[in-house]
């Protein structure tokens, strides 16, 4: 190891730790300790797969309280997101091994013969993962990959090691086998880098900015390498003049605030009928105001720091003078705070209005009417969720299937499920994580065809 990840408190700004950071030398040697210990795992019963990742998932839930505080300490997130990220790696880990016994293959009819199809495990799986969701993001990757037969190397962003090589540990303690998943803390253009290059990788999980996810994907094609992309978002929030108004904007603020915006799903385009957007700014200015930023161990605190100072200069780069802003409030003094704001009045061509700020920053459009609504819906080269608001439960569907987003809500701004599919459309990724496909997603299928002739 050589170089080392200085971990800061986002609220605080102090140095919460000092983790050295992997070489391209260490990540050669993971891989060869990773080979060797898939192929036991690929041996091993199902049955007994199944219950070490039960057994893991029930490890994490004892150690929920400890993985939320370190999730504080090391990306500012609220106490209560912090539990709830932590058990959504539990559940994560329960639902993938309840598909171990179940990864059957299929038995075709065809002439002369038998053909069966086998959905082999792809061998070691490099994870990486962002700073924005670390625990469950890196879950929703390693946990389907181990089910499936497959070792993992999950390499955590820079800002945000922590929770990963805690998670690594209770692997252990719940009985994993040794280096059948390995957490690389490490630079991504080092350590990342070299997971993606490394010929002893299969598969690359990468959830991160759209920019790196293109670089990933023009690497992985010189070897074909399989790979999952979760990139970016600037996702619509319709809110049409026959919706509820009172519950579409109680539920707004935090439909792009919750994680102070740092979240790919954040309803960030708020997109309002013209014939209701002035009662529904009435209801939504008061809303977003009395959202409470503040210390993210506080249990009544909704919103945090932002990570980083980076971020924090990326954010206010794009909430330029010139903009009309309604803002709440944030505090003073040391950590990266920026107060919830909506901007108004902007040009949907705007930078603010088209790039994904990654901050709690909202901008608030009218539309005319439901084909300008998917038109203006549609107006970006993302395409990762969306939220509509109506009572018309055919204009519901009609504008659901309309969109060209992977993710879409009804009266809601539920976006993620363990147990539902969960990915992008066009910029915003390529394939799916989670859901009832999450295993095969990590598996090779192979066709056998046996003559009955011979
Ligand atoms: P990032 O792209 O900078 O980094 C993501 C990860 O990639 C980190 O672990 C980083 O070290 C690594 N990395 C960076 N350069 C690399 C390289 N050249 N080769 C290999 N790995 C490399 O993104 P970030 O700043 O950590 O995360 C924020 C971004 O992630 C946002 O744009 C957000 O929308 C996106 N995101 C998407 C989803 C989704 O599911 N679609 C979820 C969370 C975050």
């Amino acid at each position: 190891m050589s170089d080392a990840l200085e971990v800061l408190n986002p609220a605080t700004e102090e140095i919460v730790a000092v983790v050295p950071a992997a070489t391209r030398g260490d990540v050669d040697a993971a891989v060869v300790r990773a080979t060797a210990a898939q192929r036991v795992w690929a041996a091993a019963a199902p049955a007994d797969r199944a219950r070490l990742l039960r057994r893991f998932a029930a490890v994490v839930d004892g150690h929920i309280g400890e993985l939320a505080l370190l999730e504080v300490r090391e990306a500012g997130h609220t106490i209560g997101n912090a539990r709830w990220e932590a058990g959504n790696v539990r559940d994560v880990l329960d639902f993938s091994a309840g598909g171990v016994e179940r990864l059957s293959g299929r038995q075709i009819p065809v002439a002369d013969g038998i053909d069966i199809t086998f959905l082999e495990p792809l061998g070691v799986i490099g994870v990486i993962a962002p700073w924005n969701f670390p625990m469950p993001i890196a879950a929703w990757g390693l946990a389907p990959a181990l089910a499936a037969g497959n070792a993992v190397i999950l390499k955590p962003a820079e800002t945000t090691p922590l929770t990963a090589l805690r998670l690594a540990e209770l692997a252990l303690e719940a009985g994993l086998p040794e280096h059948l998943l390995q957490v690389l803390p490490g630079r991504g253009d080092v350590a990342g880098d070299a997971l993606v290059e490394h010929p002893g990788v299969a598969k690359i999980v990468f959830t991160g900015s759209t920019r790196v996810g293109k670089r990933i994907m023009a690497r992985c094609a010189d070897r074909v390498k399989r790979l999952t992309l979760e990139l970016g978002g600037k996702n619509p929030n319709i809110v049409f003049a026959d919706a509820d108004l009172e519950a579409a904007a109680a539920a707004a603020p935090m439909s792009f605030l919750d994680n102070t915006g740092q979240d790919c799903c954040a309803r960030t385009r708020i997109l309002v009928q013209r014939s209701a957007y002035d009662r529904f700014m009435e209801l939504l200015v008061p809303a977003v105001e009395k959202v409470v930023v503040g210390d993210p161990f506080d249990e009544n605190t909704q919103l945090g720091p932002l990570i980083s100072r980076a971020q924090l200069d990326r954010v206010r780069s794009y909430v330029t003078d010139d903009l009309t802003v309604v803002r709440g409030t944030a505090p003073e003094g040391p950590g990266f705070w920026y107060p919830p704001t909506l901007v108004t009045g902007v040009d949907p061509t705007a930078a603010v209005a088209t790039e994904e700020v990654f901050g709690p920053v909202a901008v608030v459009l009218p539309f005319e009417d439901e084909e300008d609504a998917v038109r203006l819906a549609n107006a970006t080269e993302y395409g990762l969720a969306g939220s509509l608001w109506t009572r018309d439960v055919g204009r519901a569907l009609r504008v659901s299937r309309a969109v060209a987003a992977g993710n879409l809500s009804v009266n809601s701004h539920s976006s993620v499920r363990y147990s539902t599919p969960f990915g992008g459309y066009k910029q915003s990724g390529l394939g799916r994580e989670l859901g009832p496909d999450s295993l095969t997603a990590f598996t090779e299928t192979k066709n056998v065809f046996i003559s009955t002739e011979a």
